[in-house]
């Protein structure tokens, strides 16, 4: 079966992206693209082109063209709420309601899936609100937002000003559409995804003894006694000093990167370790880079020899520079070869989460990285493109796909304790929250864990075993 998708004429190549990226990679199906005279997008089969269809509204790419990448064509709020109907139960429920960023038709349809004599209409542009969502269009469309690290901020989001932040959008258009394309064509087959987790680990500062001046430590050891209110950990931190005078590092507070792998490996979960690849940092800042250090270049011969991945954490303020992109993946690769690593593809993550659309992409994919793993919020958990699957990413000022894949990431250590102000047992129960709706859709649950974050005290790192077995589980 091939499906026949006919649209109105004009950004050719954003509709194929999209086409390529929902249909083709992510419900595994053939499809061609032709233009038509109507309104609206048809996806009928090639081998019977007059036969039965499923109908969406054509939303945004019906935008004028001088209205492109403009506030007039960010959808308009608030966000219509319909109810997805009985034509397209199944993953979704016919009562559950689901926000309309493009395309609602009005007077509204009662539900967003009807029967009608073609076969099912769809009341929601869902490849134009993906490609809203996948592309990040809004922070192109608003640049000046940013906070004080030059990100996106929350606030300014679609997701949050609506309220859908911990809802994958995209995937849930996506189900609706499959149970639409499924019940007019019932022997149609559908690939199928399997819940995963997915565990990272950005290694800002893997030993915190090393490289440091005395009135640093003194400032640890004030932190473990006063902020931290942990006797037991500023006495092991002394210790840990006079250790690695001696060349041992195994006591090292920060240290905890077998540990780590031990609870990855008993979930059979391959964890991905993120290196900064600058080792010329000043000895004096809060996060001193070691990555010359022969024990960080000895670690990363263990994550490897261990199965694990080692990827790029790309500096800070690289995020849109180009040639510090490259010099860094170079240096990571260099190292990594010395070690006797040899990984077939590389990605990883922007430090602090610093991302320019499309800039950051698209300097990654020139410098040869195979995939990122940056486009999450820092202030919350949830789903900054709208999906829990990874896809391939589009350039929308260049107007072309890269050759770049973003991978699912929704929660962190630091937004859950730092910006949420969770407590551990609330800190779980968001993070498992997010991993239901990754389970719901057959997604990927995308975790950074810090080595240096909670994970100092037993209490915390048996809170992280059960929180990963939990999440590993369902
Ligand atoms: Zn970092």
């Amino acid at each position: 079966m091939t499906l026949l998708v006919s649209a109105p004429a004009g950004y050719q190549e954003e509709r194929r992206y999209v086409l390529g990226v929902v249909l083709g990679d992510w419900l595994g199906l053939d499809w061609s693209l032709v233009t038509h005279e109507r309104p609206d997008v048809r996806i009928g089969l090639a081998e019977d082109p007059d036969g039965a269809a499923v109908t969406t509204p054509d939303a945004l790419f019906s935008t004028a063209p001088d209205q492109w990448l403009t506030d007039s064509a960010l959808p308009s709020r608030p966000l219509p709420r319909r109810r997805v109907g009985q034509a397209a139960a199944g993953v979704l429920d016919a009562e559950e309601q689901l926000p309309v960023l493009y395309g609602g038709s009005s007077p509204p349809s009662a539900n967003l899936a009807e029967q009608c004599e073609q076969g099912v209409r769809l009341d929601v542009d869902v490849f134009g609100s993906a490609f809203a969502m996948l592309t990040r269009y809004e922070e192109v469309v608003m640049a000046a937002a940013r906070d004080t690290y030059d990100r996106f901020p929350l606030a300014s989001t679609l997701a949050f000003a609506e309220g859908f932040v911990e809802s994958p959008v995209v995937d849930a258009y996506v189900a609706l559409l499959a149970a639409a394309l499924g019940r007019v064509w019932p022997r149609m087959e559908f690939r199928r995804h399997r819940y995963q987790v997915m565990l990272t680990h950005d290694v800002d500062d893997p030993l915190s003894t090393v490289g440091r001046r005395p009135r640093m430590l003194a400032r640890q050891f004030a932190g473990d006694l006063v902020r931290r209110r942990d006797v037991g950990l500023a006495l092991r931190r002394v210790r840990a000093v006079v250790d690695a005078r001696r060349g041992r590092y195994d006591t090292d507070p920060n240290n905890t990167f077998e540990f780590l792998m031990d609870v990855s490996e008993r979930h059979s979960l391959r964890s991905s370790f993120y290196f900064l690849a600058r080792g010329d940092a000043d000895p004096a800042a809060p996060r001193y880079q070691l990555f010359d250090h022969p024990w960080v270049q000895d670690l990363m011969r263990r994550v490897h020899r261990r199965g694990h991945e080692i990827g790029l954490h790309a500096g800070f303020g690289t995020y849109r520079d180009a040639a510090a992109t490259a010099e860094e993946f170079d240096r990571l690769r260099t190292a990594a070869e010395g070690q006797g690593i040899a990984q077939e593809s590389w990605g990883g993550r922007q430090h602090y989460l610093q991302w320019r659309n499309p800039h950051t992409w698209r300097n990654w994919g020139a410098a040869g990285l195979k995939y990122d793993c940056s486009v999450a919020f820092s202030e919350a958990v949830g789903f900054r493109t709208g999906t829990s699957r990874e896809f391939p990413v589009f350039d929308l000022l260049a107007r072309t796909p890269l050759d770049l894949v973003e991978k699912p990431f929704q929660v962190m250590d630091v937004s859950l304790f730092g910006h949420m102000s969770l407590v551990p047992d609330d800190a779980a129960r968001a993070t498992l929250r997010i991993a239901q709706q990754c389970r719901r859709y057959g997604g990927t649950i995308g975790i950074l864990w810090h080595n240096d974050e909670v994970l100092r005290t037993a209490r915390e790192k048996h809170w992280y075993e059960e929180l990963i077995a939990t999440v590993a589980a369902l």
